[in-house]
C-alpha cells in the first residue's frame, strides 16, 4: 500500500499498522524534506488522545490543564467550565519526529519524499518513477489536491484560517485556557490563549479573514482583560486552514482512502483533529491487518463499520457548531450574560456535543439558548427539512 503524507494523520496509520504486525510492504510519501515541519497546530489534546497514543505523547507534554473560560468582547462575563478529565498541550512538531522515529523501522517500508499523483492504480512520483498500489491512502491534509482531483469535487470545504504565536507573557492562570468571540475583526472571528508555562503563552485567532494586526490586537484585548500580562517578546507567527465540517463527506473511492483532514476527520466545532484522526488511522490500520486477501473491499466494510459511531457522534456535533458559528456576537453576548456565573463541568473533550445536549436539559440555559437564537435555529431546522 501507498500512505501519501507523513503528517500526523499518515504517520498514526503506519504506527497502528505496525501495532498490529500488518506484513505486507508499505511506501509513505512525504513531499517535504523532513517530518515534523508542519507547525499549524495548536497541540490542545484530550487525555484521551494522550492515553491512545501512550508512550509516543510521554515526552511531548509541555502542559496541563484543568479548566476553560469562553466569553466576548463585548462583556466582561465569563463562562466557566471545568474540566473533568485534563486537557494536555503537546509539542506537535516533537510527536511528529518521534513517531516517525517509532515507525521508521517498519518492516518492508520505504520513504521518499516527493510529491505523487495518482490515477487508477498506479502513482506517478515526479520524476519517472512509478508505484502500482493495492491500497492508496491520502493523508494530504486541509490542501484537498488529491482529493479534488480524485473525487472530482470543487473547492468550497467549510474552513477558516487560523494564525497563531507563542508569545513571553505571563498567563495569570496557568491551568486554564480561553476562548473569546467577537466580530469586530470578521464574522465569526474567535481567539484563543493557552498557557505553555509560566512566563509563555499560545496566543491564537481564527475566522474567514486574519491577520498579524488582528492578532497584535487581540493580544492587547488579552492584556486588558488581564487573561496575560503585557508581551515581553513575540514569537514568529505561524498557521494554516482549520477545517470545520462534520465528515459528511465521501472519504473513499475504489481502494483510495482519505484520512485525517483529507477525509473531513476534525471536530466541526473546534476544528482539532489529532485525536479524531487518530482513532479513524487505527480502525483503518486493524481493517487492513484483520484480512489476508487486499484484492477484495471486505476491509472497507469493516473499517466503516468500527467507525459508524466516530461518524455519528461528529455529524451531530457539525449541527451544533453550524448553529454556534451562525449566532452573530450580540446573540452570543447575551447567552454569555445569562449563563455566566454558574460553573459548569465537561465530561468529554472530545465529544463535547453529549455535553452541550445535556447543559440545554438546564431550563435556564435551554430558555437562554432559544430566546436568542431561535430565528438562526428556527432558519436552520427549515433548511433541512428542505
Ligand atoms: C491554527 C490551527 C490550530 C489547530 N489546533 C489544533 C489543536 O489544538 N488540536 C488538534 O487536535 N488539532 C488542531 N488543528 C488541526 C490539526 O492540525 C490537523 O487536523 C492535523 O494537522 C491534520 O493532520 P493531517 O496529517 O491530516 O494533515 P497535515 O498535518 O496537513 O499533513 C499533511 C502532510 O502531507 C504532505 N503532502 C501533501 N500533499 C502531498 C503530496 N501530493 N505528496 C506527498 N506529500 C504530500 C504535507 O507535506 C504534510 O506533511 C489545528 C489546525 C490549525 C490550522
Amino acid at each position: 500500500m501507498v500512505i501519501v503524507g507523513l503528517g500526523p494523520a499518515g504517520l498514526s496509520l503506519l504506527y497502528f499498522l505496525k501495532k498490529f504486525k500488518y506484513n505486507g510492504s508499505v511506501l509513505g510519501i512525504e513531499a517535504k524534506r523532513e517530518v515534523g515541519l508542519n507547525k499549524h497546530c495548536a497541540g490542545l489534546v484530550s487525555s484521551s488522545f494522550i492515553k491512545l497514543m501512550w508512550p509516543i505523547t510521554k515526552k511531548t507534554i509541555i502542559n496541563r490543564l484543568s479548566s476553560f473560560t469562553v466569553t466576548t468582547l463585548s462583556t466582561s462575563k465569563k463562562v466557566y467550565v471545568n474540566l473533568l478529565e485534563e486537557a494536555y498541550v503537546i509539542d506537535r512538531i516533537a510527536y511528529e519526529k518521534i513517531l516517525f522515529e517509532n515507525v521508521s523501522n517498519f518492516n518492508d517500508y520505504l520513504f521518499k519524499h516527493q510529491a505523487i499523483d495518482i490515477v487508477g492504480n498506479t502513482a506517478n512520483l515526479s520524476g519517472k518513477d512509478r508505484v502500482k498500489a493495492k491500497i492508496f491512502v491520502i493523508a494530504e491534509g486541509y490542501v484537498h489536491r488529491l482529493r479534488r482531483k480524485i473525487l472530482g469535487e470543487r473547492k468550497g470545504e467549510r474552513k477558516v484560517y487560523g494564525i497563531q504565536e507563542d508569545i513571553i507573557a505571563k498567563p495569570y492562570d496557568k491551568t486554564s485556557f480561553s476562548v473569546i468571540f467577537t466580530d469586530t475583526f470578521a464574522k465569526g472571528f474567535f481567539g484563543w490563549a493557552i498557557p505553555l508555562d509560566k512566563r509563555k503563552v499560545r496566543v491564537g485567532i481564527g475566522g474567514s479573514k486574519v491577520s498579524i494586526g488582528m492578532l497584535r490586537a487581540f493580544e492587547r484585548q488579552l492584556v486588558k482583560r488581564r487573561i496575560i500580562s503585557e508581551p515581553i517578546k513575540h514569537g514568529e507567527p505561524y498557521g494554516g486552514v482549520i477545517l470545520t465540517s462534520p465528515p459528511e463527506r465521501p472519504d473513499h473511492k475504489g481502494k483510495v482512502i482519505f484520512i485525517g483532514d483529507s477525509g473531513f476527520h476534525v471536530k466541526p466545532i473546534t476544528g482539532g483533529g489529532l485525536f479524531i484522526h487518530t482513532l479513524f488511522s487505527r480502525s483503518l490500520a486493524r481493517s487492513i491487518t484483520a484480512t489476508d486477501n487486499l484484492d477484495n473491499t471486505r476491509f472497507l466494510n469493516k473499517y466503516y463499520g468500527e467507525t459508524a459511531v466516530f461518524r455519528r457522534k461528529l455529524k451531530l456535533q457539525g449541527l451544533i457548531a453550524k448553529i454556534l458559528h451562525e449566532l452573530n456576537e450580540r446573540e452570543k453576548t447575551k447567552i454569555i450574560n445569562d449563563i455566566s456565573g454558574e460553573e459548569y463541568y465537561l465530561r468529554n473533550y472530545d465529544f463535547h456535543e453529549e455535553d452541550i445536549l445535556l447543559l440545554l436539559t438546564k431550563l435556564q440555559i435551554a430558555k437562554s439558548v432559544m430566546k436568542h437564537s431561535h430565528s438562526i435555529i428556527a432558519a436552520f431546522l427549515r433548511r433541512m427539512a428542505q
